[in-house]
């Protein structure tokens, strides 16, 4: 579905600040709703306070989100700051791990709309690209110069879908996003799938994403692919014994509960998907 026009040649932004902003809303009040979830969970098999710590660090974001300085931020800014918001106020490794992957993600999407912003060279009447330069002697294009700017509107510009500005690029772009997130939490936590982490359910997200993402599916039917995949995911961790983490304590003490990182990544991917501006208002989760 198409969201708005962009002049030809012009690139939608994979991910827009207002959607940025509206999923960083949606997962603050998915973990304050569900913080004596995410905490009971924690209590079973780590130390009672994933709940706690979350919420604190989501409503730290929460209360700066549309602060003079905040409103003005392009998407991969603004995650990049949310993620010091949190790695400063979450505690515990989960505050660690979030932040991180949302300081990669941000940083993602900043170089990729810095790339996009690039205007592209047209092509030569042989229909070999033009010599580099040709185009770019013009004024250039910034993130925010997509369309004349009004207040109110979205620092990054529309987002859009339709086939002309690329539904394909911007499942792309957040695949890279989103990967990543998976590889800073892979990397900081030394963790693997399997090792009853938060990775349980962000790990076949971002593969589900990736496969639609071949299939040519555009973002709201590769996102559902996404949250159905990290749905089985938390399910899965049920089994397993913990191996990273506080829960590794407990070795096989660790089997039969689900772990809680996972359940809150579970409420993150959950509040993407449901904030999704491509999403027709009628499909959109309960609550949104
Ligand atoms: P803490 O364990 O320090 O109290 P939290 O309770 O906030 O931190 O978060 C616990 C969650 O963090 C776990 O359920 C798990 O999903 C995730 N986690 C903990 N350690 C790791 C790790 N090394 N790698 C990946 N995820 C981890
Ligand atoms: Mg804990």
């Amino acid at each position: 579905m198409e969201c708005g026009s962009l002049p030809a040649g012009v690139r939608a932004r994979a991910m827009s600040a207002t959607w940025a902003r509206a999923w960083l809303r949606a997962s603050a009040a998915a973990v304050a709703e569900q913080r004596a979830w995410l905490t009971d969970l924690d209590a079973a098999i780590g130390d009672g306070d994933h709940g706690i710590n979350l919420d604190r660090g989501l409503r730290r974001v929460l209360e700066a989100l549309d602060g003079a300085e905040t409103l003005v931020l392009p998407t991969g800014d603004l995650l990049e700051w949310a993620g010091r918001v949190i790695m400063g106020s979450v505690g515990g490794a989960s505050g660690a791990l979030y932040g991180r992957a949302l300081q990669r993600a941000g940083g993602t999407l900043r170089a990729e709309a810095a790339a996009a912003a690039e205007p592209r060279d047209p092509p030569a009447p042989d229909g070999t690209s033009a010599p580099a330069g040709v185009q770019r002697a013009g004024p250039g294009r910034g993130p925010g110069d997509v369309v004349g700017r009004g207040p109110g509107d979205d620092p990054d510009g529309p987002s859009s879908s339709g086939p002309r500005n690329g539904a394909g690029d911007r499942v792309r772009v957040l695949v890279l996003a989103f990967d990543a997130a998976v590889e800073a939490i892979g990397a900081l936590g030394r963790a693997s799938p399997g090792d009853k982490t938060m990775l349980d359910v962000l790990v076949p997200a971002s593969l589900a994403l990736r496969r639609s993402m071949s299939e040519g599916d555009d973002v709201p039917a590769a996102l559902s692919q996404a949250l159905g995949a990290a749905a089985l995911g938390l399910e899965a961790t049920r089994p397993l014994v913990a191996r990273r983490g506080r829960a590794s304590y407990l070795g096989e003490r660790s089997a039969g509960h689900l772990d809680p990182g996972a359940a809150s990544s579970l409420l993150l991917v959950r509040a993407l998907v449901s904030t999704c501006p491509d999403l027709p208002r009628d499909r959109r989760l309960p609550g949104d």
